[in-house]
């Protein structure tokens, strides 16, 4: 299997803020992998935060390429993953770019999507929350507006006026809301007292209350919880996932943690046979991180994948949204093509 590679910057529509900066447009690196002149499309999306530059991205890409060469897509779909946790312990978006290259490519040898091609026959399309970041009262009645087609509106919190801030929001909105707090509580008490006023305002449920190393406080709160209480911080990979051991009602597993499509579905067969809520999630990512993520909604129980929508220059076409809801298209592997020249051959 051959894999080429190619940098892009995502550009938002607004400037989009989180922890406390702004940042105008979000860095990915595109991963096209060929076998039999057919391709497969692959995305490794690193805002900053995540830690993984584009440096270190194609110098693991690099590291990869002797291993790919010699090996099938029917051979990498057994090993791959493996070769690569023996490469690097960490690189997880690089992970999930060749992931999902692969998986999309034998899909497409397949003559199938990706979503029948593992056995899913369920293709409805499935509401998604929409992010209302942080920002000025002006700016959040203006956000709302943007998101009226939408029906689940997800909501930052940790702010230093978190009532206030969801009242605003009601004076505006009745949609039901997903909150995020991005471990901004760090009181098990007010995090409950938190939690109740909560399930009072209409809210779904609650994400990464409290910070990842509060494991007992986590379990404390959860065994409360008059809501769903969903880790995202605290589980990247199954490994985390494995040794949560009640902090949690649910996870949120995005692909740019988790190391790709193959460990993400590992880890929805984990949550159903432990009783966990699903939730899908992105990064910043373009339409065809998204849209790979997006084969596997009809397995979850709530889907958060927006990020296309934020931006005006994604240079693949894939998922569309209508009313609030993803939809899937019915082309073969994960339903993405480059709508601009990305790679050339080298
Ligand atoms: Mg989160």
């Amino acid at each position: 299997m051959k894999l080429l590679y190619c940098t892009f910057a995502l550009e938002f529509k607004h400037a989009f803020g989180v922890h406390g900066h702004t940042r105008l447009s979000t860095n990915t690196v595109f991963v096209r992998a060929e076998e039999e002149g057919v391709f497969g499309y692959g995305e490794a999306c690193l805002p900053e935060y995540l830690g993984e530059s584009s440096a270190e991205t194609l110098n693991f890409f690099k590291a990869c390429e002797p291993f790919f060469k010699e090996m099938t897509s029917a051979e990498l779909s057994k090993n791959g993953a493996h070769v690569m946790d023996t490469i690097s312990d960490h690189n997880n978006a690089g992970k999930a770019a060749i992931d999902i290259a692969i998986n999309d490519l034998r899909a497409k040898l397949a003559n199938k999507t990706f979503r029948e091609f593992v056995g899913i026959t369920n293709s409805s399309p499935m509401q998604t929350s929409i992010t209302i970041g942080i920002d000025s009262e002006e700016k959040i009645i203006q956000k709302i507006s943007e998101a009226e087609t939408f029906k689940i509106l997800k909501v930052k919190l940790g702010t230093a006026d978190d009532k206030g801030l969801i009242r605003l929001i009601r004076k505006h909105s009745d949609k039901p809301i997903y909150i995020d707090v991005n471990q901004g509580w760090t009181s098990k008490e007010q995090a409950l007292e938190m939690l109740f006023w909560l399930s009072d305002q209409q809210v779904v449920l609650v994400e990464q209350p409290m910070p990842r190393g509060m494991k007992n406080e986590m379990r404390w709160l959860t065994k409360r919880s008059p809501l769903p209480t969903i880790a995202d911080e605290s589980v990247k990979r199954l490994k985390d996932l494995v040794a949560l051991d009640g902090e949690f009602s649910g996870i949120n597993i995005k692909l740019m943690k988790c190391a790709g499509l193959t460990e993400a579905m590992a880890m929805i067969e984990y949550c159903r046979k432990y009783q966990l809520k699903v939730m899908l999630g992105c990064m910043a990512e373009s339409s065809c991180a998204t849209s790979a993520m997006a084969q596997l909604m009809s397995l979850a129980d709530f889907i958060d994948l927006d990020a296309p929508v934020l931006y005006n220059n994604d240079p693949f076409y894939g998922i569309t949204y209508n009313e609030g809801c993803v939809q899937l298209n019915s082309s073969h592997g994960i339903g993405v093509e480059p709508i601009v020249q990305l790679f050339h051959n080298s």
